[in-house]
This record gives C-alpha cells, structure tokens and sequence, in this order.
C-alpha cells in the first residue's frame, strides 16, 4: 500500500464498525472474573485495566503510526516533551551517558542538561555529523541521538550513516522525526532504533491537541546485556524495550496520552499526506522567492545553498519539509518583520496548516547560554518560519509587505 492511501487505512471500530475509533472516555474497565483481571494484570491475557496504562482510542493510534513508521510497536505520551523523556530513560540509569546531535530542539536539549541532576550526562555534538558524534562516545554512552531536521538549525542527519556508527559500537539511535513525519522518511528502515514524535505538530496538522509517541524497531541493540532495565522484560523477545516503556514509563510516571487528544489526532492524521505535500511545495516557493531579496538570508534543506541539500534530497524522496529559517541581520528588524506580516502567526509552535513565525533566540532558547545558542545555530536575528498551506501567492505577499517596511 503506497503512503496516502496507508496514512487513510483504518481499521473499524470492533464493536459497533465506527469509522473513526470512538474516544473511550473511560478510567477504567470493568472485567468478568477475578481470574481474568489477575491474568490481564500478569500480562497473560489481552484486555484493558485502566487508561493510565492502556486504552482502545490509543491502542488504535499507537498501531496506525506504528504501521506507518514500519515498527513493531509504539507507546503514546501526554506531550513530545515526554515521549522524548520516557524513551532515554526507559534504559538510562545513573552514570550513563548520551551522544546527542548539537542544535536539536530547545525543550530536549534542556531536558538532557536536567537528567544531569540525575546522573546521566549529556555529550552534545558540534553537529549532527558522524565525525562529531564520534569524538563524544565514551565507555559510558548509552544511545546516541539525533533529530532527522534540527529545529531550529536545519541541519540534516544522515540516519543510515548514524545508525552505522551506533551500530558499531553497539549502541542504539535515538531519532526524533517530528519535522518530518513518516511521510518524508522512515527513520526505522534506515536503521535507527528508536523513533520519537511530538505528535502536536504536523501529525496533528491543526494544532489542537499536545501529544507524543515513541515508535520502536525491531533492535539488537536494546538487548538485556547492555541495559540492565530491560533483564526483567527479557521475556517479551523484540519487544522488551516497549513492554518496559508501557509498564515503567507510561504507567508508572503516569505520563500517558487523553483518549480525547489521541482522537483529535487521528483525525489530522487522515490528511497527512495531503498537507505534508502541499506545505513542501509552499515551502519550497517561499524558500525560492524570497532567496533573491537582498535584506535577508534563507535557510532551507531544499535550496541548492543549503549545507546538506543534496544529503537531504537523496534520504528524504526530494522532499525538505516546511521549516525554514531567515536571518534578517539584527534582533531589531527581526521583531520589526515578525509584527509586520498580517497573515502568518506569531506561534511557538510548527507544523500547523497555518503559517506560523517565531523569535527562537528570545523564546524557545531564552533560557539557554550564548554557546548553547551558538551549537543550536540560534542567531539574534534569526526568524523560523513553519510553511502552512495556504495559497502560495498570499503567503509571498505577506512576507513581501513586511519586509518592505524595514
Ligand atoms: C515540539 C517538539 C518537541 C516537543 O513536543 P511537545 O509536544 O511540544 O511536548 C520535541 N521535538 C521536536 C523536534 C519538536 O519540534
């Protein structure tokens, strides 16, 4: 099945033939038998206990992304910002360390820099380049992680070159592909380990719901040998490493996803595809038309200039996403652009239908120290621009009129 129809694939609700899976709004599940309930509790016997720990309207997103990202499972989350925590430390403990691309988003770099106060460090990398991932493994690196786009840097990971390399050292890939979304690339089949998505994005389309998920492969690399944690789920073979994210993670942090989010987002999931295709080529015209505007500078994947075009173009089908970034020479007339535009919206957040702008550096990395900013590729005048899909021809309009006035 080819993409846009796969993204539409979904099974009918079981009990009543629903074609949207119905939000189980629910705390918990009545069971028959007592004996039943304590076979369910030892894993013995498929059924629900409570939402905390599983639900069908998430059971039926969990299997619809896992599908699409070609996983054996996925375990879904209240936001990214906790699938992002719940999938390192499902496996870290206390001396680990993670080899971590430089300038990936600013709420993971963050979290990595508040699991020191848990004993597990965080070695970023100059960039998200095998030569200087290399250099930050130690004996003590754990995973390795990556963002398949950064956000906001636009660098672009090579996955198979870094699923080689973590390979070798007997590590697994942590990849997070929310500027992505399986409709550009599937992380997992270019050997990363894990995937991570902050499903409030483009997965959702709409902004209306915050949501996560981590999506696993079927991996040598997180075996029982190598992370302790999984020894007492060794029994579920490929899936030791979900079995324990539901059961510790999900369950026990009580990081789980609403029913209600999980629906809203199922339904932005329809149209993926669809949006996904009309964004890039947004994205594209933008990128191009204001590339010959001599007042500012244009970062995007899909323009010839960028760094890692042709790595890009090869490993993402010809596609860039709808993230690009412009540098408008000082903080000043970075702000002066962001209020003068009239349609595009002044949003911390990306992958919405509606073009949305955003001042990183006095934002998102407000907190983060100047070499933090530097690694990250935040600039003070710096502006990410997340491409919508409106008509192409109002959008340069709009970033027309507002640079005009600086
Ligand atoms: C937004 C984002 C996150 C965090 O997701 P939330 O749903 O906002 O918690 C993680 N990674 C990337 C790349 C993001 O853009």
């Amino acid at each position: 099945m080819r993409f846009n129809t796969e993204v539409l694939h979904k099974i009918p609700d079981k009990t009543t033939g629903a074609t949207n899976i119905p939000i189980y709004q629910t705390a918990a599940y009545a069971v028959d038998t007592a004996e039943d309930m304590a076979n369910i509790f030892k894993g013995r016997k498929p059924g629900y206990i409570y939402t905390r720990v599983g639900n069908p309207t998430l059971s039926a997103f969990e299997n619809r992304l896992t599908a699409l990202e070609n996983g054996v499972g996925a375990v879904s989350f209240a936001s990214g910002m906790a699938a992002v925590a719940m999938s390192v430390m499902n496996i870290l403990s206390a001396g680990d360390e993670i080899v971590s691309a430089g300038g990936i988003f600013g709420g993971t770099s963050s979290l990595f820099r508040e699991l020191m106060s848990y004993g597990i460090t965080t070695r970023f990398a100059k960039s998200c380049r095998v030569e200087d991932m290399v250099e930050c493994i130690t004996e003590k690196t754990k995973l390795i992680y990556a963002e398949t786009i950064g956000n906001p840097k636009l660098d672009v990971a090579d996955i198979k070159s870094l699923s080689d390399l973590a390979h070798s050292h007997n590590l697994p890939l942590f990849v997070d592909s929310t500027v992505t979304t399986p409709f550009i690339v599937k992380p997992l089949t270019l050997g990363a380990d894990v995937v991570i998505h902050s499903t409030s994005k483009a997965l959702n389309g709409n902004g209306n719901s915050i949501g996560g998920i981590v999506i696993a492969g079927k991996s040598a690399a997180l075996n029982a040998d190598k992370f302790p944690k999984l020894a007492e789920f060794k029994a579920f073979g490929p899936f030791m490493y979900l079995a324990r994210l539901r059961a510790r993670m999900s369950t026990d942090f009580g990081s789980s996803l609403s029913p209600f989010n999980a629906y809203l987002t199922g339904i932005g999931l329809d149209t993926l595809a669809i949006r996904m295709e009309r964004a890039n080529s947004n994205a594209v015209a933008l990128a191009k038309y204001l590339s010959s505007n001599e007042k500012i500078k244009v970062s995007y994947p899909g323009l010839l200039s960028h760094p890692d075009h042709e790595l890009a173009m090869r490993q993402f089908n010809g596609r860039c996403g709808s993230m690009l970034t412009l540098r408008l020479g000082s903080m000043e007339k970075a702000f002066k652009f962001i209020n003068g535009l009239k349609l595009a919206l002044n949003v911390s957040n990306i992958g919405d239908a509606r073009t949305l702008v955003i001042h990183p550096y006095s934002t998102i990395f407000f907190h983060a120290s100047e070499g933090e900013k530097e690694i990250a590729g935040v600039t003070e005048d710096l502006v990410r621009v997340s491409v919508g899909i409106e008509d192409i021809e109002d959008l340069k309009e709009d970033f027309e009129q507002s640079l005009a006035k600086l």
